[in-house]
């Protein structure tokens, strides 16, 4: 079984280290002539709308998933009429739109921060009044890792931050003074079987994840649950979901989703019986799912801009080492850690170790 993946950066090369022990074999289309997934793939070397390539890809897989929302819906269209492109076309379209996701959200029942749509100065001006400051402006799409974003305080010139994200379609976005960031990775497979994983807490730097802690039995799990279940089943979903959430007290409000394997679940790599790169796998095969049970105590740790003394690091017990072969570069994600230890108290004091290599 070939499995096509659009995009070949670190998710697809993650996808294919465990898709290889189930027997698939892979083939990415990306434009990059130094994608990282491509060593371990074949490699389809064009642009996503390149209708040619895409017909290239589709006659040498089986079904086709993608590791990025910013696809183009023609690529997904065209691929869709010959063979299984999975997660669905209309979870791509939402995801890649927080105008839309944020709407999603709310039809579902599901909590956000006050938001508005922005399409002009003007939208903006009445965005404010109705959504008040500070706020976020962010872009509708093509934002990621905190680009595309404007935070707007009382008394700044609005004009500034309409030029700051390039006069492009906006939401503005109420500022959340959130208790906790976490997450939930949640899978649906072809025929309709459910799987969650624990709560992540997930810590930010620069606008950059930079530590996912898997959290046990947190009391806003079956929350989280079912809010990924509504999404799940609304979008006749198939494969993983992350959903990012603000946790303010008891409530949880939907920031934004990934239709797609997501940085906050590579701690179930080692840190889970099953990983979110399997199971999206097994999902959109329509296998099994895995079992998303936690092994000890994990967390990830994002290894962002430059190469770590890995040397150091490997000496550590526990700590097990994700690289990408990406060249560094500043605020570039170009390996991860997974910690697994046998007390909360110890993967303190193991992360601690680690924060002093890095
Ligand atoms: P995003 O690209 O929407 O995931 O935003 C990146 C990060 O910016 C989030 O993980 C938060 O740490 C922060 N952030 C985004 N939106 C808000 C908000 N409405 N209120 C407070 N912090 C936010």
């Amino acid at each position: 079984m070939k499995i096509g993946i659009l995009g070949g950066g670190q998710l697809a090369r993650m996808l294919a280290l465990a898709g290889y022990p189930l027997g698939l074999d892979f083939v990415v289309l990306e434009p990059a002539p130094d994608a990282c997934a491509a060593p371990l793939a074949g490699h389809i070397q064009a642009a996503y709308d390149d209708s040619t390539a895409l017909e290239q890809l589709a006659k040498s897989v089986d079904r086709v998933t993608y590791e990025f929302e910013s696809v183009p819906a023609s690529a997904v269209e065209q691929l869709g009429v010959s063979l299984p492109v999975y997660p669905p076309a209309t979870a791509l379209a939402t995801a890649r739109d927080r105008n839309h996701e944020k709407t999603l959200f709310n039809e579902l029942g599901i909590e956000t921060a006050p938001f508005a749509e922005v399409h002009d100065l003007a939208g903006l001006e009445q965005a404010v009044e109705q959504v008040g400051l500070p706020a976020i402006l962010k872009t509708r799409t093509l934002g990621y890792d905190g680009k595309g974003q404007q935070v707007i305080q009382p008394g700044d010139e609005l004009e500034v931050a309409w030029q700051a994200v390039g006069q492009v379609p906006c939401v503005l976005e109420g500022f959340v003074d959130f208790d906790r960031e976490v997450s939930v990775i949640a899978v649906r497979s072809v025929s309709g079987e459910l799987a969650f994983y624990p709560l992540a807490e997930n810590v930010h730097r620069d606008g950059i994840l930079r530590l996912s802690t898997c959290l046990h039995g947190d009391s806003h799990q079956p929350l989280a649950e079912d809010y990924a279940r509504r999404v799940l089943e609304r979008l006749d979903y198939v494969g993983v979901l992350a959903i990012e959430f603000f946790q303010v007290g008891e409530h949880l409000l939907a920031n934004e989703m990934a239709p797609r394997v997501h940085n906050s679940g590579h701690w179930t790599i080692e840190g889970a019986q099953t990983s979110q790169f399997e199971n999206h796998l097994r999902a959109i095969l329509d296998l099994p799912l895995g079992s998303t049970k936690p092994m000890g105590h994990a967390a990830m740790v994002n290894l962002i801009g430059d190469l770590p003394d890995t040397k150091a690091l490997l000496g550590l017990e526990n700590v097990h080492l994700h690289l990408y072969g990406k060249a560094p570069r500043p605020g570039r994600k170009i390996g991860h850690i997974t910690v697994r230890e046998v007390s909360a108290e110890r993967l303190q004091t193991r992360l601690a170790d680690i924060d002093n290599i890095l």
